[in-house]
């Protein structure tokens, strides 16, 4: 509750009074989704049309002092209003009703974060006007209004901005804070004359304040939902141009502003390619992207006013790397993206988040591919898709529509099936429908709901109404049922041509209840005797049999890998395809070693079988085909997975150097320096090769880099900006005291975003468990921002491999976690570190403390990390032995293990 009395001198001036009167920007649309049947918790009995909220953050008090006046529509006779409202407190509310004015008593209840009034009339069907004053909080995480400090030049600055998906709105101003009540929303809000204000729309009118305050007025938003409303106030610097009749402006806080030329130039092209694409123009005058230093998730898709942490929106031509490029290209296209999929067209409620998250996920690798096709886009989001489907296997997952009952469960939806499954489902369903046809539905669906809230139904409505196919029936079990399935193939030669069968069962990892499931999978299949050409088979029952022209070269069932499925091959045709595999396009060897250690993980395959076929692909110097291979931080992929499986054991050192074996020739044919000429891709696969082989223990290349570390702390220019990474973390896995503490001061120096966290990331990766200590005190003060602290943390846990020495610190200061990280970050947290863990009774030891000592709705999350656990701790007993014993086999045949000498695991 407040602790500061209401009667703040800062209540007295009703401004609102100059707001009264200004154009409406926009058209009114009516909503085509019948909101009395949308779930949520506020009555729909009233509604709001329109808002004038007064806003006067108060940065030493950490209060936001307001007025509001809310223009609500009675559609239902009631005398009972109930809005959202969180830490709140509100005075001298009152209705409008006729020609007089009612005052109301404010009833709130916190377990609903709703505020009530009682009316002593009965409000018949109409328009009504209620108002307040009220005093709401600013907090120092990113849930509504909250403060950002930083560090500018030696001098301590502040930022203040909302945050607001999904319900947080409401810890800023009383409103309904449910998607499906569009409104209006014009916002004023009082300033430092020195502050830049922003909001969704461009400034009305600006009005001095004194002799150093301002009051800034913001033209009306089109209707939106209030999660997309925007405030941002600090001293800002920008970039700006203009691209079809829309003012751009790439924001940051002081000094940093050329570093947003990347994004600018990005922006230009997205929004006059989505504006093409989508067929309904960018719908505001102006589209601003705010780069803050820390604090935010990621990027934040407000309206007209994109947040971003620094590291998503920031390029510096000299220190970044070509990964950042990419991932800053991606986040832009993602965010702008919602600026139709999200703001213009909102899901009615959250059990549809897909409509925007899948949407925007898809269209963002869409527009990445179409303007960098050397980036080979889809090709790489195969890690993605691959974290999907881990998830997707297990007893955890859910259907990508899923029940949502409140903001707590909706949270919780902004997962990797509403994000990545959601994203590869569309794909596959696009290659289905044909590209052409495709996008007519979505325009169709744009056009149809624009300025309004949707249901799934109405995306399918729109594909029908444009394809004139019954796109439901055929596609909807991929959104209404969990997982996803298995596609057996076994082939016959008969008369010269092929008769290939197919068979589904769901695909499941460990003991899933094996419910009778099936989908419509149109599955592409082709062969090496021919591999530029395609067929589809549309398997639309468990089993069926396809003609396939010719019995020449091996069968591969998922063409291009765009299938949101596993295949299994009978043992004869996978022997055919690995004898061929060097025939086969990027993306389907890719696929046939991402789909053998899935079944290795399942029980379908002798673990054997993969390292034979990671034999056949020896000579591949397919970058993604290997980055798949090796996996991510462990959620996926085989080989850093099987490494930290094999910790503590005696065979990890063998492993180790067989793994080098393979890495090592790539490396020494393509040289540690960049060549003028190379491109992009083996770049990229430079660094990870020498990342790989560092943390894989190779003496050679850990030499290597710490010379060039030495070089480079004298002169940076020395080390390409691709290189920085992963010589800078193989230095800090293996750093002495002293390199130790040079990594630190030049985390401390670190310019901008990304060079920080490369050296948070190089501490985190210590092995030296006296470093992780220090490690930890270091992202526990005040010197490391929270959000950098969170993903280093993670870091240490597990590139660091030190779960344990995190999860003993975290769970023994449980309130200061929660005091830096929130909540809802502290309890991702912690499961994210637990997921380090390998070994079934950590499993049962993480399910406890979640009971004793956390709220229910933080246990969702604790049970897919203990979940996670108790497989691995399973496959263990069930791989490495024959693992061990298939690397003995081969013994003195890996042929490099004199350049792979392991180096002793202790620091340098
Ligand atoms: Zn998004």
């Amino acid at each position: 509750m407040l602790t500061d009395p209401l009667e703040s001198s800062l209540m007295r001036k009703p401004i609102a009074l100059l707001l009264i009167g200004l154009a409406a920007t926009a058209s009114h649309a009516e909503n085509k989704v019948d909101i009395f049947t949308t779930p949520g918790k506020l009555p729909k009995d009233i509604v709001p049309r329109s808002y004038q909220i007064y806003l006067e953050p108060n940065i030493e008090a950490l209060v936001t002092d307001g007025f509001e006046s809310i223009e609500i529509e009675v559609l239902k006779p009631t005398d009972h209003i109930v809005l959202n409202a969180v830490d709140t407190e509100i005075v001298a509310a009152k209705i409008a009703i006729s020609n007089h004015k009612e005052e109301l008593t404010p009833q709130f209840d916190s377990n609903q974060q709703t505020v009530s009034f009682e009316s002593h009339n009965i409000l018949e069907p109409g328009l009504y006007t209620l108002s307040f004053k009220f005093q709401s909080r600013i907090g120092e995480q990113p849930h509504g209004l909250f403060i950002q400090h930083y560090d500018s030049n030696g001098t301590l600055e502040h930022l203040l901005a909302t945050d607001m998906e999904p319900g947080d709105a409401r810890r800023v101003f009383p409103c309904w804070d449910e998607p499906v009540f569009r409104a209006i929303f014009q916002l004023s809000v009082k300033a430092k004359k020195e502050n830049t204000v922003v909001s969704n729309m461009p400034v009305f009118v600006e009005v001095s304040f004194g002799a150093d305050e301002k009051i800034v007025i913001f033209e009306k938003t089109p209707p939106m939902a209030s999660y997309l409303a925007l405030l941002a106030c600090g001293k800002l610097e920008w970039l700006e141009d203009e691209v079809a009749g829309v003012k751009l402006r790439i924001m940051t806080t002081t000094g940093k502003k050329e570093f947003g030329r990347y994004a600018l130039e990005a922006t230009k092209k997205l929004l006059e390619y989505y504006n093409d694409y989508f067929s309904v123009p960018y719908p505001l005058p102006k589209l601003d992207q705010l780069a803050f230093p820390s604090g935010f998730g990621s990027a934040m898709e407000n309206w007209g006013g994109i947040t971003y942490n620094e590291d998503a929106l920031l390029f510096d031509p000299v220190t970044s790397s070509e990964a950042t490029r990419q991932k800053i290209f991606s986040v832009i296209a993602h965010e702008i993206a919602h600026q139709w999929f999200g703001d213009l067209v909102t899901m009615a409620w959250w059990n549809d988040l897909w409509l925007n998250e899948g949407f925007a996920s898809w269209m963002e690798r869409k527009a990445a591919d179409h303007f960098n096709p050397e980036w080979k886009v889809w090709l790489h989001a195969a890690i993605q898709k691959e974290r999907a489907m881990a998830f997707d296997a297990r007893k955890i997952t859910h259907p990508i529509q899923q029940p949502v009952a409140d903001e707590d469960q909706a949270k919780s939806a902004f997962d990797v099936i509403t994000y990545q499954k959601a994203c590869f489902f569309l794909r596959m369903l696009e290659n289905f429908l044909g590209e052409e046809a495709f996008r007519s539905g979505i325009r169709a669906y744009l056009a149809a709901h624009q300025y309004a809230n949707t249901t799934t139904e109405d995306f399918w409505e729109s594909l029908e109404l444009v394809t004139g196919k019954p796109i439901k029936k055929i596609v909807s079990g991929w959104t209404e049922q969990p997982g996803f399935p298995l596609i057996k193939v076994t082939t016959q030669c008969l008369g010269g041509n092929r008769i290939i069968s197919l068979e589904q069962i769901p695909f499941v990892l460990a003991d899933r209840d094996n419910r009778p499931t099936q989908w419509t999978v149109p599955v592409g299949v082709r062969s090496t005797a021919n591999p530029s050409e395609v067929k589809y088979a549309l398997l639309e029952k468990l089993s069926n049999n396809f003609d396939f022209p010719g019995c020449a070269g091996a069968i591969q069932a998922n063409a291009g890998n765009i299938g949101f499925f596993r295949v299994l091959y009978e043992p004869a045709l996978f022997n055919d395809l690995q004898n061929n595999v060097e025939k086969l396009p990027e993306s389907d060897r890719l696929s046939l070693v991402t789909d053998t250690w899935a079944l290795v993980e399942s029980g379908n395959t002798a673990v054997s079988l993969y390292f034979d076929l990671l034999e056949n692909l020896r000579r591949d110097d397919s970058f993604a085909v290997w980055q798949s291979a090796l996996g991510e931080q462990e959620t996926t992929g085989a080989l850093k997975l099987i490494d930290r499986l094999e910790e503590g054991r005696a065979g990890r050192e063998t492993y180790q150097q067989y793994i080098c074996s393979l890495f090592n020739p790539k490396l020494q044919k393509l040289g540690w320096d960049e060549k003028s000429g190379e491109d992009i891709e083996t770049h990229r696969f430079r660094a990870m090769l020498i990342e790989t082989l560092g943390f894989f223990g190779d003496r050679v290349v850990i030499d290597e880099s710490f010379k060039r570390f030495e070089k480079f702390r004298d002169d940076a220019s020395s080390l390409a900006p691709n290189l920085r990474s992963p010589v800078t973390v193989i230095v800090g896995r293996y750093s002495s005291r002293t390199v130790y503490d040079e990594l630190l001061s030049m985390a401390e120096k670190a310019r901008i975003v990304e060079e920080r966290r490369t050296y948070l990331r190089a501490l985190s990766a210590a092995l030296d468990p006296e470093l992780a200590h220090r490690t930890l005190e270091y992202l526990m003060s005040d010197h490391v921002m929270p959000g950098d602290a969170c993903r280093a943390l993670e870091d240490l846990a597990t590139e660091g491999e030190h779960p344990a020495i995190v999860w003993e610190f975290a769970t023994a200061h449980l309130n200061e976690m929660e005091q830096r990280f929130g909540l809802f970050r502290r309890n991702r947290l912690l499961s994210s570190i637990a997921a380090g863990f390998m070994d079934a009774p950590q499993a049962d030891a993480l399910i406890a403390f979640a009971r004793s000592y956390l709220a229910p709705v933080a246990l969702r999350e604790f049970e897919d990390s203990a979940d996670l656990i108790r497989f691995r701790a399973k496959l263990k007993v069930k791989t490495l032995p024959a693992i061990d014993e298939w690397i003995k086999m081969k013994g003195d045949g890996a042929p490099s293990k004199a350049e792979a000498k392991s180096v002793d695991r202790h620091s340098r």
